[in-house]
C-alpha cells in the first residue's frame, strides 16, 4: 500500500483502502461485484467515456480521461488512492502506460487484470504479427478477400495494400475512413455465434481474417469458424506487459492481491 499510515487519517484505526479500478471491460465488470460492499476496500471505477450507455454499476464511478500520466498521478494523490487495478482492454496501451508511470510517480501499487491471450490449436493457420502495419504487409501473400475485425482505429495501415477487397466489421464507423477503394462496412457488436461467423465468412467469400489478440469468449467464434473453413488468420499481438506489474487473469486472484495489501497495511497499523 502507499506510504500513508492510518495515523494520517487521524482515526487511529486502519481506514478502508481506496482502490481505483480502470475499467471498461468484462474483466472489470466481473471484479466489481467482489468489491461491492467490501469492508476494507472502497473502489471507484474509471471509464474512458467512449460508450454512450455503459452497463450499470453499484460502485462509485468517474468518467473521462485524467489528462495523461501527470493528470492520473495527481488524481491518485488528490483522492488518497492506495492501489490501482488496470483492467482495461489488452490493446488500450495508452491508459495502461499512463497507469504504470502515474503509480510509480505516486508510489501506489498497481496490478493488471486482463483476459488471457488466445492460443492457436490443431488446425489453426495463424500468422502472428506485431502491429497492423505488419498485418497489411502480410496480406497480399495470403488472399484477396480480407475480413478485418481489429476495431475502427488505425485502419489506415491497410492503405499499404489497396488492391485487396476488404470487409471491415466495427461497432462504429471510423472518422475519417481509410482511403481504400474496395470496402464493405459491417457495423456490429459482439458477441457473435459460430453460425453468425460461418455465414459471414461464406457470404463474403473471405480468404483471410485479421484480428487483434483480444482474448475472451465473446469474439472467439470467428477463430473457430476460420479454423473449420481452413482460412488463415493474421493475429496482431498485444503490446508487451509492463515489467514488474503483477498480472492476473481472474477477478478473484486480483481481489486476493488487494486484500493482501490491505492486510499488510492493517498489520503495520496495529503494530504502531
Ligand atoms: P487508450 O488509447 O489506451 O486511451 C486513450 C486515452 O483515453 C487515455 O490516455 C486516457 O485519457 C483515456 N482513457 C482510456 N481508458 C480510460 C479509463 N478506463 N478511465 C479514464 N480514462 C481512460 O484506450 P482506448 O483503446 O481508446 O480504450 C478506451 C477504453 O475502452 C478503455 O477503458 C478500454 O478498456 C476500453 N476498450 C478498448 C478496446 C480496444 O480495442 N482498444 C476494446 C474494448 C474496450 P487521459 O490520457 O486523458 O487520461
Amino acid at each position: 500500500m502507499s506510504s500513508r499510515s492510518s495515523s494520517d487519517t487521524g482515526t487511529g484505526a486502519a481506514r478502508p483502502r481506496q482502490i481505483l479500478l480502470l475499467g471498461g471491460t468484462t474483466e472489470a465488470a466481473a471484479l466489481e461485484p467482489l468489491l461491492d460492499g467490501h469492508p476494507r476496500l472502497h473502489a471507484t471505477v474509471s471509464l474512458a467515456g467512449r460508450t454512450r450507455r455503459p452497463a450499470p454499476s453499484r460502485l462509485p464511478r468517474r468518467t473521462g480521461g485524467f489528462g495523461g500520466a501527470d493528470g492520473l498521478a495527481a488524481w491518485l494523490r488528490d483522492h488518497a488512492i492506495d492501489a490501482v487495478v488496470d483492467a482495461t482492454h489488452p490493446f488500450a496501451w495508452q491508459i495502461s502506460a499512463n497507469a504504470v508511470a502515474a503509480t510509480r510517480r505516486a508510489g501506489v501499487p498497481l496490478a493488471r487484470l486482463t483476459r488471457p491471450p488466445w492460443q492457436a490449436g490443431p488446425g489453426d493457420h495463424w500468422l502472428r504479427v506485431p502491429d497492423l502495419e505488419a498485418a497489411a504487409r502480410a496480406l497480399p501473400g495470403l488472399g484477396r478477400r480480407v475480413l478485418i475485425t481489429t476495431g475502427r482505429q488505425h485502419l489506415e495501415a491497410f492503405e499499404a495494400a489497396p488492391e485487396l477487397d476488404y470487409v471491415i466489421r466495427t461497432i462504429d464507423l471510423p472518422e475519417p475512413p481509410p482511403a481504400l477503394p474496395r470496402v464493405t462496412w459491417l457495423r456490429a457488436r459482439g458477441p457473435f455465434s459460430l453460425a453468425d461467423e460461418h455465414r459471414l465468412l461464406e457470404t463474403h467469400a473471405i480468404d483471410v481474417l485479421v484480428t487483434k489478440d483480444s482474448g475472451g469468449e465473446a469474439t472467439a467464434p470467428k477463430l473457430q469458424a476460420a479454423r473449420e473453413r481452413g482460412i488463415p488468420v493474421v493475429m496482431v499481438d498485444r503490446p508487451p506487459d509492463a515489467p514488474g506489474v503483477p498480472r492476473f487473469h481472474a477477478p478473484q486472484a486480483t481481489l486476493e492481491w488487494l486484500e493482501d495489501l490491505a492486510r499488510v497495511h492493517r498489520d503495520s497499523a496495529d503494530s504502531t
